[in-house]
């Protein structure tokens, strides 16, 4: 395998990870930040995201002198032959992906990029973005590729290694081959494709993933209604191997760095060129609404019933990351979850094992934040699980018991056993099912 010169610029999620996965692969990797502090960090192995098995592979790179950490993307391109730009593409106004990152980058290393080398966009960016930056780069020897990425948050060193495709479009040959060479050390199919429709790629597979949420959401919604269960209408579903198993996980609705961002993104995508995309506005809508239903649902069983229903109400919360695994706040449906409750006057108790009581930051006012899960628990009306951190369901549920005011525990995502909630005297009300109610107790 050729072992290449390469540059990242931008160390979050995705570029950090990107970096020190082709470290791991042999490559020679500078990856650039704008946070010198982060930077310094990192020089020394230190990993601030929550990331399983990332720490270890960046402390590897260091030691073996592949990979290393520099301030500005300038110091990261010489000698590179391909550069990856991995920064944040956020919803702008009215929707559309806010490119000013990539652009700042591509202005910045414009003049400085080799001679014949290749530049990748590895953040998620419309359709036509990579002429956009081919045209602003006016350099003809230069080559442009879209590479979008597919990790999670949580498992995204083996989602980089171990994906289900790698996806390389560009309209030029060489260096699409030139980037799919990188890939040499991984286990899957690379797909090369033109760069509009590798850039629409990305977006296709985050707006089905989410239509596929708010389905499931809804038909939770309908479950309640009619009196089924959620749980064995989707393990029967899932088996069919047309639909498939993932994604049919009833929630309080889905959120993320991706989803909330990349399908206003599509929407605004298809209005410019006069395309209506009905089913991709339903999902987002539906998804609004199973924040609120959900919202609500909490207010029901523990309000007043007034007009702020929640004035002066306790209320638990477990977990405030958008899902376990990852310390992730960005448009997290369970914070979501916690500043409508808020809102309705309720006073927040949450726990999170990713998110320490000393931050602040991302989190709306009105939450406090402990330390302990039993403690969330303390004189709460209701008991919320808004992430599904595998801890929470093995809580000493007796004792979790004893400090609600309330026996009621609100499921979000069908997370806990029932079973050993009713037994210990609580009452669980999941999603998409029949709440199972407290065991009697026998004298
Ligand atoms: P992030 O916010 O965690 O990281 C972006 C990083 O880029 C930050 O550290 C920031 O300081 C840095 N940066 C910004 N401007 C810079 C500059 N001029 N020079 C150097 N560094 C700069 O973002 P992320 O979650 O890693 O996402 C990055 C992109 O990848 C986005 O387009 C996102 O949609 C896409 N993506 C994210 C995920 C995910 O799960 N997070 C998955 C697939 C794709």
């Amino acid at each position: 395998m050729h072992r290449h010169n390469i540059a990242v610029i931008g160390t979050g999620y995705v570029g950090l990870t990107a970096g020190a996965c082709l470290a791991s692969l042999g490559h020679r990797v500078v990856c650039a930040d704008l946070d010198p502090e982060k930077v310094a960090e990192l020089n020394r192995g230190r990993v601030r995201i929550l990331e399983d098995g990332l720490p270890e592979l960046v402390r590897e790179g260091l030691d073996t002198g592949r990979l290393r950490f520099v301030v500005g993307a300038a110091g990261a391109v010489r000698g590179a032959r391909t550069v990856f730009v991995c920064v944040g593409t956020p919803t702008g106004a009215d929707g559309h992906a806010d490119l000013t990152a990539v652009d700042a980058v591509v202005e910045e290393i414009r003049p400085l990029l080799e001679p014949d080398s290749v530049l990748v966009t590895k953040s998620t960016v419309p359709v036509g973005t990579a002429a956009r930056v081919t045209a602003a780069l006016g350099r003809p020897d230069v080559g442009v590729v879209s590479n979008p990425e597919f990790l999670r948050e949580g498992t995204s060193v083996r989602d980089f290694l171990r994906p289900d495709r790698v996806v390389i479009g560009s309209d030029s040959p060489w260096a699409a081959a030139q980037v799919a060479e990188l890939y040499a050390g991984v286990d899957a199919p690379v797909l090369i494709t033109d760069a509009a429709s590798a850039e629409l790629v990305k977006y296709a597979a985050n707006c089905f993933l989410a239509v596929k949420l708010s389905y499931i959401n809804t038909i939770a919604e309908l479950c309640e209604q009619v009196g089924a269960d959620i749980g064995r209408v989707t393990a029967a579903i899932g088996r069919d191997h047309r639909i498939g198993g993932a994604f049919l996980m009833p929630g309080p609705g889905w959120g993320g760095s991706c989803l909330p961002k990349d399908t206003r993104a599509m929407l605004s995508t298809a209005d410019a060129v006069g395309v209506d995309f009905p089913l991709v506005r339903a999902a987002i809508d539906t998804n609004t609404h199973q924040r609120a239903r959900i919202a609500a649902k909490i207010a029901r069983l523990c309000g007043s019933g007034g007009a702020a229903p929640l004035d002066g109400v306790r209320i638990g919360l477990l977990g405030l990351t958008f899902k376990a695994g990852t310390d992730d706040l960005r448009d997290s449906p369970a914070l979501a979850l916690a500043a409508e409750l808020a809102r309705r006057g309720a006073d927040i108790t949450a726990h999170d094992p990713a998110v320490p009581t000393t931050r602040t930051a991302g989190l709306p006012d009105g939450i406090t934040v402990v330390d302990d899960p039993h403690q969330a628990a303390k004189g709460a009306s209701a008991l919320v699980l808004g992430t599904e951190w595998p801890q929470y369901r093995t809580l000493d549920w007796t004792r979790i018991a004893a400090a609600l005011h309330q026996p009621v525990v609100v499921d979000t995502r069908n997370h806990l056993d029932p079973d050993a909630l009713s037994a210990a005297g609580l009452a669980w009300h999941g999603t998409g099912t029949g709440p199972v109610e407290p065991a009697l107790t026998h004298a």
